[in-house]
């Protein structure tokens, strides 16, 4: 039988009703909008896509959002100021720094400036620190969508073994903490790890963010297995994820299109975190 289709196009437009609730809430009790800046450096298209699908989402929900478009030869100090008169507008609830910077920029300098209670993306130190400690803070948006796609299933985490694929620090080690926090046993695999597809059939959550097209293919997953597939991968015009969607589907019991699955949630998670920093 063919895995079951986790439509994450149809679970983040459910959500984003939600949160156009949560805004009206907001906004008849403080009388504005809750705000979300977003600091574009540089000229990267698809750096300016992503952006502007962000200011679509927010628009969606009734957030106020502003764009800051910067040179690409901005220097730190300017950049830096920008994040500190930000920090102190109390009408922006939200910061979000599009990744990456230009190379001359200390990427970690710049988000160590953030206010962590601002960091939408979850990325500062702060914010990544608490994630490890298990305490509240603000999650970085795609592990977080992950799982909502997950729970959106009705299949329990808890006591299930879940392999990441990835390690990176705005995927694959906040998707760890998130589903060891769910009670899952995680192992974490990288580039370095041996005999990885031994170790992915043993999954019963799969995580795949890895960058490599359809690198994960059918025998490397456990029959019913829970497959979330994070990668972005254009080749030829095409999206692809990092798994095999084809032969996945016939052995998995879950799985997530690419695209149409992690993606639509990452950003209905930052207008989620943008609420959620706004509600204090
Ligand atoms: P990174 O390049 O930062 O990390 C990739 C990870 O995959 C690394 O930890 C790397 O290991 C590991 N890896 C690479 N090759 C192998 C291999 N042969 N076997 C096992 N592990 C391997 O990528 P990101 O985490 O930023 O993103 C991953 C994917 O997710 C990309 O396709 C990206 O476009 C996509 N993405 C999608 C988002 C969405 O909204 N849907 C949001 C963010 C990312 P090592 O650490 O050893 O190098």
């Amino acid at each position: 039988m063919l895995a079951k289709i986790i439509d994450g196009k149809k679970i983040a437009k459910e959500m984003r009703i939600k949160l156009k609730a949560d805004a009206e809430v907001f906004f008849q009790k403080h009388n504005r909008k809750p705000g979300l800046a977003v600091v574009l450096v540089g000229d990267n298209s698809a750096s300016k896509v992503y952006v502007g699908n962000k200011i679509a989402g927010c628009e969606e929900v009734g957030i106020k959002s502003s764009a800051f478009y910067l040179p690409e030869d901005i220097i730190q100090k300017k950049l830096e100021e920008l994040i500190d008169t930000l920090n102190l507008d109390k009408t922006i609830d939200g910061i979000l720094i599009q990744l990456p910077l230009p190379k001359h920029i200390d990427e970690r300098e710049v988000l160590a400036k953030l206010d962590s209670k601002k960091d939408v993306d979850g990325f500062s130190v702060n914010n990544a620190g608490s994630l490890f400690l298990g305490e509240e803070c603000l999650v970085a948006c795609t592990p977080a969508g992950c799982i909502e796609l997950i729970k959106s299933t009705g299949i329990k985490m808890d006591g299930l073994h879940a392999v990441v694929i990835g390690r990176s620090n705005i995927v694959g080690k906040p998707m760890a903490m998130l589903l060891l926090q769910e009670n899952c046993t995680v192992t974490v695999c990288h580039s370095r790890t041996k005999n990885l597809a031994e170790i992915t059939k043993q999954a019963d959550i799969l995580v795949a963010a890895i960058g490599k097209k359809e690198f994960v293919n059918g025998d490397m997953i456990k029959p019913n297995a829970i497959v979330i597939d994070v990668g972005i991968n254009r080749y030829e015009g095409k999206l692809y994820g990092d798994v095999n969607f084809e032969e996945a589907s016939k052995v998995a019991s879950r799985i997530t299109p690419v695209p149409g699955g992690v993606g639509p949630m990452t950003i209905t998670m930052l207008l989620a975190n943008t609420l959620k920093a706004a509600n204090g």
